[in-house]
């Protein structure tokens, strides 16, 4: 089974291997058992339901909430050699009927549609084989989402009409509360839930103040020329003013807002997806559709007004696995502009809770990650090394003794009460809310009262990021413990907490290496340009950055090469094998005819390739390659020849030259040692012993 999954995935999508989290979200699709897969952004989360579509009969039909995003994947598949089509009503009439034939003919294994269409189709779905439903953007249907479509409650009686055909529901968001929404919303509650790590490690997180922030910007991109990103802000005016700024700077860049016309926002997209702009300064309606993977940095000018969203616009850069950079700014500011936003809105009270949440990320003292992945309730220990926080780390102590006093209070009040109520209990307050209810007779009552009230609630908030206390959003915001709470209280696990800052230490800006731009890399880039506008496609359709620097790590030189880089299939080959080898070849050709074939060996050795690593690179023979090693050092170049040739060997040459006396070449030698030891290692140790002497 699991090598037709594999030679269905190398064939279709070029890819060697499943990502983690897709192999058994995917068999439990092929079982045709429901699922509830949550992958952060960019995990890969389209192939979970567009390979078993693949493996089996029939039509897969995918609910997703936008054209462009739907016109995406489609353009990808297709560009795959695989049949699949979207439906929505921009097309005309005559598409529209051409499709709707071709998914009653039988001749699509995926049919996209938004979940407003789905009513059109109730009939055709029933004459047709389907082999599952997928809903994508899942979050959607749930009103404790961050992104409810009223739409999406259509799909409510779909496992009813369909009871034998698997749904897979996928979403990058989705809090605990959340995912119960979907499954109830759904019908599906038995559903197996696969819960991708959320980690994106190529992420790294940055929080700043937000004081000067253009200055703050400008210097940022100024390490960052000609990389692809995006910033975030709230108001349609300062994109267009940030993204004037910027230009007047010497930078690229365009805003993106939903009051533009829908053609400008079009061309927008497209000139960002296609490279043409590097920069788009947006609000946060652009982004949603887009799956541009080389997206480098993400910066928010404004604070977020929720997790789940942060999460979603960073987790737009590096899609394609290689670093990125994300950076927000935090203001109080913004903290009241958005609480005025919420008071006018309907879930106000989830939202403000939410918003809290994102607030207490920003003032995180400690790993920005293990906050991050604690909220989606992946609690993590190990601090991950590329956080601002992490790189920074304020002074600790230890808090274990404060840390069992208040997970001790939160448990008195039977997980009932607010952050306030319990820091009201734990410094023995006397006000109505605590002599009301009575509190003041629990054990906890008055038991850090040397600890002040905003200190106690920094603690707490970093509790909450650290994964020892919760926060139930759908019960007025009462604290509870998360998991590690049990370990602190009865296995004596030891808390460190920051200090909290009195004022704030000024911020050093995070430099991220410049890579230097690769040759052959720009080349290909260049020409992967001029095929897709020639096919009228985006350009990561034809290959994403990864394929292209996986192009530039192996330079193939034949199509069985060329079908070894990741992203490279069948469909793919054949397409495009030809124009990216002639490329590569011509690269190669240049790069050889200017540099000294011993250059060519010692270049690769100073990258760190193996003697054998480097023959098989260059085609040429080991012995050939030590030699240019050799002659490398004689010129002074700085090759450890030491490295290659152990001591005690060196010694039985050494012992040889005394016993065979004055001979001519290295013949006697080869003879001495009984024609056991190559040619190449014997010169090289003639070598070195003449350099000592
Ligand atoms: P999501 O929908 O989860 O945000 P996508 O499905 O768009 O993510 O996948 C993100 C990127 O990862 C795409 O460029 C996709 O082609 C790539 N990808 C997916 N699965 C694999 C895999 N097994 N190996 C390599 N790349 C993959
Ligand atoms: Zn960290």
């Amino acid at each position: 089974m699991q090598n037709k999954l594999n030679s269905l995935l190398k064939t279709h999508f070029g890819y060697d291997t499943f990502r983690v989290g897709q192999l058994p979200i995917i068999e439990h699709v092929l079982a045709k058992k429901d699922v509830l897969a949550i992958m952060p952004t960019g995990g890969g989360k389209s192939l979970c339901f567009q390979l078993p579509a693949l493996a089996l009969p029939g039509t897969a039909i995918v609910v997703s909430p936008l054209i462009a995003l739907m016109k995406d994947q489609v353009d990808a598949l297709q560009a795959n050699g695989i049949a699949a089509a979207y439906y929505n009503s921009s097309q005309s009439p005559e598409t529209q009927e051409r499709i709707r034939a071709e998914l009653q003919g039988g001749k699509l294994k995926l049919f996209y549609l938004a979940p407003e269409s789905i009513g059109w189709f109730s009939e055709v779905f029933q004459e047709i084989d389907i082999s599952l439903f997928a809903i994508d953007e899942a979050h959607c249907i749930s009103s404790w989402g961050h992104d409810f479509r009223p739409a999406y409650t259509q799909l409510s009686s779909l496992k009813q009409r369909f009871p034998n055909i698997p749904i897979i529901a996928l979403t990058a968001t989705a809090d605990r509360t959340t995912q119960d929404d979907i499954l109830e919303q759904l019908a599906i509650p038995k559903a197996a839930r696969h819960l991708s790590s959320f980690d994106r490690p190529n992420l790294y997180l940055e929080v700043r103040p937000a004081q000067d922030r253009i200055p703050q910007i400008i210097a940022f991109l100024r390490e960052r020329s000609a990389e692809s990103g995006i910033i975030y802000c709230l108001s349609r005016k300062n994109t267009v003013k940030i993204a004037e700024r910027l230009n007047d700077s010497g930078f690229l860049a365009r805003p993106y807002h939903a009051g533009m016309n829908a053609q400008d926002r079009v061309k927008t997209q497209e000139d960002f997806i296609n490279d043409r702009v590097p920069i788009i300064v947006a609000t946060i309606a652009f982004g949603m559709g887009i799956d541009k993977s080389n997206v480098r940095w993400v910066i928010h000018y404004n604070l977020p007004k929720n997790i789940e969203g942060y999460y979603q616009e960073i987790g737009r850069g590096g899609r394609d696995g290689l670093p990125a950079h994300a950076l927000l700014f935090y203001s109080y500011a913004d903290v009241a502009q958005l609480r005025k936003f919420i008071a006018d809105g309907e879930n106000a009270t989830v939202e403000y809770a939410k918003l809290e949440r994102m607030q207490q990320f920003s003032e995180a003292l400690s790993c920005r990650r293990i906050a991050l992945l604690g909220y989606f309730g992946e609690h993590r220990t190990e601090p991950c090394g590329a956080c601002d926080m992490c790189d920074r780390p304020p002074d600790y102590f230890d808090a274990t003794v404060l840390t069992q006093k208040i997970c001790s209070a939160v448990v008195r009040l039977k997980e009932r009460e607010p952050m306030g109520t319990v820091i009201d209990v734990l410094r023995g307050a006397k006000n109505a809310q605590v002599m009301d209810k009575g509190l003041q007779h629990i054990k906890t009552y008055g038991a850090v009262r040397d600890v002040s009230w905003l200190h106690l609630q920094q603690y707490m908030i970093q509790l909450l990021n650290l994964g020892v206390l919760e926060i139930n959003f759908r019960e007025g915001a009462r604290i509870g413990l998360a998991p590690l709470a049990k370990e602190v209280l009865f296995q004596n696990r030891k808390v460190r907490l920051a200090v909290p800052l009195t004022k704030k230490a000024p911020v050093k800006t995070a430099v991220a290496k410049n890579v230097k731009p690769d040759g052959l890399f720009e080349t290909l880039r260049v020409l992967r340009q001029r095929i897709a506008t020639e096919q009228g496609v985006p350009a990561y359709v034809v290959f994403g950055d990864a394929s292209l620097k996986d192009m530039v790590a192996k330079r193939p030189r034949n199509e069985q090469d060329f079908l070894a880089i990741s992203g490279v299939g069948e469909a793919k080959l054949q397409k495009y094998a030809k124009p990216f080898l002639e490329a590569i070849g011509a690269h190669i050709g240049s790069e050889t005819e200017k540099i000294p074939t011993h250059k060519q060996s010692y270049k690769l050795f100073a990258k760190g390739l193996t003697v054998a690593e480097i023959a098989t690179e260059r085609n040429l023979k080991e012995t050939t390659i030590y030699s240019h090693l050799q002659k490398a050092h004689n010129e002074g170049m700085d090759v450890d020849l030491a490295q290659l040739i152990p001591p005690d060997f060196l010694k039985e040459v050494e012992v040889a030259q005394s016993a065979l006396g004055e001979v001519e070449g290295v013949k006697p030698y080869f003879d001495y040692f009984k024609e056991a030891v190559p040619y190449w290692k014997i010169r090289m140790a003639l070598y070195l012993l003449s350099e000592v002497s």
